[in-house]
């Protein structure tokens, strides 16, 4: 964030409040935090402040387009000040970690659609779900249970029989 936090929100015409600045700086300070994350960083910074009055200041931050929320298949909101590039996600579908990765070509191509139908288009969220190098390290080591979630796209090979223990099966990694 270039700006100091406290000219951002007077540029915007937004009443500068220590909880918005804090949970501003939250944001700033930890890319893709959830509303808890960012209630326990609020905390420690400028003590007690209700879940609710967190939800409200990142509304307000939302609204104004100071952050941006996504909210990844199965996971809480996420918040980031990293706005207005159109950027994506990497998404762990094991940890649930989540990083940024540049659009795909050029600034912004995604929010072409071959058809809008109409609708005024701002904003193309892409999600690449896959698995993380901690997580496929984690999978590829011995003795380790299978991790708990199962999706279609992941390739593993089973061995025969109904009983096989997880852990005498193995998965291939990808090529
Ligand atoms: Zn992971
Ligand atoms: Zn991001």
């Amino acid at each position: 964030m270039a700006s100091a936090p406290a000219d951002l929100l007077r540029q915007r015409g937004i009443q500068v409040t220590a909880q918005r600045l804090a949970v501003l700086r939250a944001v700033a300070g930890q890319p893709h935090i959830t509303a808890d994350a960012v209630a326990e960083a609020v905390r420690a910074e400028i003590g007690a402040i209700s879940l609710q009055s967190v939800y409200d200041a990142l509304g307000v931050l939302v609204a104004e387009g100071l952050i941006r929320r996504i909210q990844p298949a199965g996971s809480p909101a996420r918040f980031e000040d990293r706005v207005g590039d159109n950027h994506h996600h990497l998404i762990c579908r094991i940890c649930g970690r989540v990083v940024d990765v540049d659009c795909a070509v050029g600034s912004a191509p995604c929010l072409t659609a071959v058809d809008d139908m109409g609708y005024e288009i701002d904003e193309a969220e892409v999600a690449y779900w896959g698995r993380c190098l901690d997580c496929l390290a984690e999978s590829r080591a011995p003795s380790r249970p299978d991790p708990p979630t199962r999706r279609r796209q992941q390739r593993i090979a089973r061995t025969e029989g109904p009983t096989i223990p997880s852990t005498n099966r193995k998965e291939n990694p990808p090529d």
